[in-house]
């Protein structure tokens, strides 16, 4: 299949983009290297990919609309992932502007060229935020998802009725993905693993917002990279479909597995919840097992001790916050 990848550069996408080619399909992947984090991180997450003559790198930005048409005219592509986007919830809080642009009218953007040139299947990265703070766990598709807490997760949730709308009118094939948290080689820098490796590996203190109770449904790369590659081989009509581990941890219980990965303990610098923040993240996977046959196949405990490795053998390179 030849495959439009939305942020491919990405932490997802790049490790999506290495399965993709394994799987012999033909890559097209279009990314701006936004400065969220470090460009060269990117540029050098896709690497490997770039040797491969089934792989094609744009750099450019989701909402150029004549770019977008270009790329569709040209390669005549037979589904597009969409994964570009601005990601991080309290960012969001300080720019709502950008995340809306970018998650919302990028989005709709693709959906159009989709339209003009004939292209009727997508998968779509939404988030597990869209729950908001749902008091009924695990969280399941059919919940309402209307109280979204940061513009991030408003952001998320309005590209996927946009995407719902399309299917509608067009008869378009859209899976909306929901992710909870992911984690793994090549994770954003920012990210509270990231940050907690590097901190305890240096002697820093790690800085842990509210009283670490607050519990969060970490799901490995690989595990995400599969529910990907599942729903676009089962993509039939609209769903919207939870990717999780479905096996929630605390913050205090994730930190503790940190330092047993890393073998050294903790400083602590507590400091107040932030707004935007969830209570806790919790996914029922039974319609994803269902309907694309996806299992989570990594446990917290080898996730983190895999990235942890990962993370020691990159540290020479620069390529991981300091
Ligand atoms: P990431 O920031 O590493 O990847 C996103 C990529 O999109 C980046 O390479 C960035 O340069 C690119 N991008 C941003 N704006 C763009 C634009 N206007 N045009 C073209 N490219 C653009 O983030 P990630 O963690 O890999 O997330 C990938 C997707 O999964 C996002 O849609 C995110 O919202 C979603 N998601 C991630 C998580 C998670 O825990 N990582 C959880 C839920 C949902």
């Amino acid at each position: 299949m030849t495959i439009l990848l939305t942020g491919g550069a990405g932490f997802i996408g790049s490790n999506l983009g290495q399965q993709l080619l394994a799987e012999g399909h033909q890559v097209v992947c279009l990314d701006n290297l936004d400065t969220y984090y470090d460009p060269d991180i990117k540029w050098s997450n896709v690497q490997t990919s770039l040797s491969n003559p089934a792989y094609q790198f744009h750099q450019g930005d989701i909402r150029d609309t004549e770019l977008v048409n270009t790329l569709f005219q040209t390669y005549g592509f037979e589904a597009v992932i969409h994964l570009a986007a601005r990601a991080g919830v309290r960012p969001s809080v300080q720019d709502p502007a950008l995340y809306y642009d970018v998650n919302v009218n990028g989005t709709l953007t693709l959906l159009q060229a989709m339209q003009r040139s004939g292209v009727q299947k997508m998968v779509y990265a939404s988030s597990s935020s869209v729950y908001g703070d749902s008091p009924r766990v695990p969280f399941a598709e059919n919940d309402t998802a209307d109280k979204p807490l940061s513009p991030y997760a408003a952001s998320k949730r309005a590209a996927e009725l946009l995407c719902h709308t399309f299917h509608h009118l067009y008869g378009f094939d859209i899976f909306c993905l929901r992710f909870f948290t992911v984690y793994g080689p090549h994770q954003r820098p920012e990210m509270a693993i990231s940050q907690f490796t590097d901190n305890i590996l240096n002697g820093k203190p790690i800085t842990v917002f509210g009283d670490g109770s607050t519990a969060r449904d970490y799901t490995y790369v690989t595990d995400i990279v599969n529910g990907i590659i599942q729903s676009l081989n089962n993509l039939q009509g609209y769903e919207v479909l939870n990717i999780g581990g479905s096996d929630p941890i605390s913050l205090a219980g994730l930190v503790q597995v940190i330092e047993r990965a890393v073998g050294q303990t903790a400083l602590i610098d507590r400091q107040p919840m932030q707004p935007g923040d969830v209570q806790q993240t919790y996914a029922s996977i039974e319609k994803a097992a269902q309907l694309i046959g996806y299992q989570p196949a990594v446990r917290i405990e080898d996730g983190i001790q895999r990235f942890v490795d990962w993370y020691l053998a990159k540290q020479n390179t620069g390529l991981v916050p300091h």
